[in-house]
């Protein structure tokens, strides 16, 4: 860091989705003429290759970033998602939709459900039925129908109660924003970092060095290097609240199939199990598929038979298995580093919330950037919110 103060090279460790994320937003909303920003990712350490079903605010964080929805659909394989069905989790047979969008619509400034919970009570008076409020719901409806339409602009359209999010391809997306970041100025390195150098006096971090002996300075440091959490842990030695004790689950056990012709429903499917669930999510060229449960309650052998049990199509990947602590680290920023993505914080993907997380803690990182691009940082902070 110079004298000012000022931040004048910002190294990301991590090619993840945390990475590209972060490399991508820094980039649009500060340039990299003032600011360098460099992105150190390794080939030899894989990305977690699951995180493929995201909420609506992605959209906003594309919106700033300029990205054509067309364009990323077509580059992530991605499919439309309307919310999640979560089958199976009260009864077995039971379905429980979460839709994104709204539900019917406020009227005189008393929201929607007053009315209908009015009507229910009024219902069993009399032989009219104002229905399940599963009805009011646009994205219910459409999802059920296995129907989409992007939602409208126009107040008045009915289409304006609908809320998407997207089903993509995780390492396309990273692609894509790599692309993006790299058109932008963001300089790429490959490279395992084998070694990190701290000042002697304050700790901060003042460079990571490479396998190839190659060392980078930074003034600030972003760890995006996933569970290893190099940079936040084994560097600063952030500890880790665990939270096992809310969210039991440790494991999971991803596998791709082959679309069927039923597959490419507009909507995240979360199906429960005896101890543990499983998701499927349809992207154009295949379903993401996994169970996540506790090795506590069901062996890795269980849960694969679990798992192939529950898959429409065939297999098209080898099943990967993932190990994982629920919880989040005491403190994201410590010194000059910023724990952003798995390194950071872990909740199981049960509402597909971890890739809006990093899109946050990337909005509120870069409105603590002060000068020339205030303005820019006015506009994404209204709309990343
Ligand atoms: C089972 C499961 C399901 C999930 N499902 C969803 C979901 O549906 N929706 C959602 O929003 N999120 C989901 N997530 C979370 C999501 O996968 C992550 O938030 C997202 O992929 C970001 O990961 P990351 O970039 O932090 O880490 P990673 O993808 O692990 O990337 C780490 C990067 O660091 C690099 N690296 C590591 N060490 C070094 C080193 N020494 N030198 C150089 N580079 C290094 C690696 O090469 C890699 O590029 C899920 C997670 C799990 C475990």
């Amino acid at each position: 860091m110079r004298s000012n103060n000022r931040i004048q090279k910002v190294v990301i460790v991590g090619g993840g989705t945390a990475g590209w994320i972060a490399a991508s937003a820094l980039a649009r909303v500060l340039g990299t003429e003032q600011v360098s920003i460099t992105l150190i990712e390794s080939d030899q350490i894989s990305t977690i290759g699951v995180g493929e079903a995201t909420i609506p605010p992605i959209r906003d964080f594309h919106r700033m970033l300029g990205l054509s929805e067309a364009d990323f659909v077509r580059r992530t394989q991605a499919t439309f998602k309307l919310g999640i069905e979560f089958a199976n989790w009260g009864v077995e047979g039971d379905s429980y939709f979460h839709p994104f969008g709204e539900y019917g619509r406020e009227f005189d400034s008393v929201a929607f459900h007053h009315y209908w919970m009015r009507g229910k009570s009024i219902d069993n008076e009399s032989s009219h039925g104002v229905g399940h409020l599963d009805q009011y719901s646009l994205c219910t409806v459409a999802a059920m129908a296995g129907k989409f339409a992007p939602n409208s602009s126009d107040p008045n359209s009915i289409l304006s109660a609908i809320g998407y999010a997207y089903h993509f391809d995780a390492s396309l997306y990273a692609q894509l924003l790599r692309e993006y970041s790299q058109g932008l100025g963001v300089r790429r390195i490959e490279g395992m970092v084998t070694s990190v150098e701290q000042q002697s006096d304050s700790g901060f971090i003042k460079t990571v060095t490479l396998e190839s002996k190659e060392v980078v300075e930074g003034d600030l440091f972003i760890d995006c290097t996933g569970f290893a959490a190099l940079l936040i842990d084994k560097t600063l030695g952030v500890e880790f609240e665990d939270w096992g004790h809310y969210l039991p689950s440790d494991r999971a056990l991803a596998v791709q199939t082959e679309n069927t012709e039923s597959s490419i429903l507009p909507y995240t499917k979360s199906i429960a199990h005896a101890a543990g669930w499983q998701w499927r999510i349809p992207l154009q060229h295949r379903t993401g598929n996994g169970i996540v449960y506790s090795s506590n309650y069901m062996s890795d052998e269980q849960a694969k038979v679990q798992l192939f049990e529950n898959l429409e199509g065939e297999m098209i990947s080898e099943p990967k298995s993932i190990k994982f602590r629920t919880g989040r680290r005491r403190q994201s920023w410590s010194k000059n580093c910023i724990a952003i993505g798995l390194s950071s914080s872990f909740l199981e993907p049960l509402e597909s919330t971890s890739i809006h997380l990093i899109q946050t803690a990337v909005s509120r990182l870069l409105t603590l950037f002060r000068g020339k691009n205030l303005i820019r940082l006015i506009l994404i902070n209204t709309i990343m919110v």
